[in-house]
């Protein structure tokens, strides 16, 4: 892997679909839950117009790194059918909550191994790390690449943080834990964290950003994004990149998109996803 596209691949596609999930009940920290059954979430319904559009570009640029990474995509029948078959040709990455991932995967992926599975632990829906180690199993045994999980660093868990992080990477999975960001019982976070709370949560923060990886300005850099991986919303919009200072790059779903055909200096003060850090071309 090179940059940011693992081999063979030559354009990573991140799709920000409908936030929906089959967590029952939600995870007490959730602030971007819609249940399955609401009404006003519309699920990808026009699963054809999103199966061509994608079709199409992989067959204008090679194969594609398609990213689907918020909520719950595999409680989403219509969009995992749409990745299934992209499945063929292209790399599909998801975040999961496990809970019906496998039986999704057996239904809609003809080439499991085409796709990667980023597990999130929550712990209020499993009775102990080993029945959810049971459903990573599962997916391993189809060819799924499923070697990393998130955790979220809620208050109330942090005594068993470690303990359940132990557990998990003994079954091969690289923890990545996210702070709390909310209120709580009347306090804000992660403000609130005691000292000895915080030093814990820095640890593993500094495991995947660095010391000061946070806080390091990349403005001013020049970047691939928008020429590497592109943003792409529910409506087909496409976007160079996350923070909110991107290039609007067109529309997916109309045929319109486009991408930069060079690096452009970063104008964002802050670019908090390690990922994305490895667009920037070096000094
Ligand atoms: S699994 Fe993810 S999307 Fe679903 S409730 Fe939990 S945090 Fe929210
Ligand atoms: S460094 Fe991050 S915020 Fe800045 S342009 Fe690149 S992806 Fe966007």
């Amino acid at each position: 892997m090179s940059g940011i596209l693992p081999d063979g691949c030559r354009l990573k596609v991140h799709l920000q679909m409908p936030l929906i999930c089959n967590m029952d009940p939600p995870c007490p920290y959730c602030g971007i839950y819609r249940s399955l059954h609401s009404d006003d979430v519309p699920p990808v319904t026009d699963v054809r117009r999103w199966f061509v559009a994608l079709d199409d570009l992989s067959r204008k640029r090679g194969p594609l790194h398609v990213a689907c990474l918020h909520g719950e995509p595999f409680a989403d029948r219509d969009l995992m059918r749409v990745l299934g078959r992209l499945s063929e040709h292209n790399l599909i990455d998801c975040f999961s909550n496990m809970i019906r991932t496998a039986d999704v995967i057996r239904e809609s992926f003809g080439v499991p191994e085409n796709l990667w599975v980023t597990a999130s632990f929550h712990p209020h829906h499993w009775a102990d790390v080993a029945s959810f180690a049971e459903r990573v199993a599962d997916v391993r045994s189809m060819g799924v690449r499923c070697d990393r999980v998130f955790l979220v660093a809620f208050p109330p868990n942090i005594p068993r943080l470690q303990g359940w992080i132990g557990e998990l990477v003994e079954i091969g999975l690289t923890p990545y834990v996210m702070p709390f960001t909310g209120e709580l019982s009347g306090a804000r976070y992660p403000e609130a964290h005691t000292d000895e709370e915080w030093s814990l949560i820095s640890r593993y923060l500094a495991e995947r950003f660095g010391e000061d990886g946070f806080m390091t300005s990349r403005k001013g850099r020049l970047c691939r994004a928008g020429i590497d991986i592109v943003f792409v919303d529910t409506d087909g919009a496409v976007r160079s990149c996350p923070s909110g200072y991107a290039h609007d790059l067109g529309n997916l779903l109309d045929g319109t998109m486009r991408t930069l055909d060079a690096p452009r200096p970063c104008l964002a003060p802050h670019c908090q996803c390690p990922d994305l850090w490895r667009l920037i071309i070096s000094d």
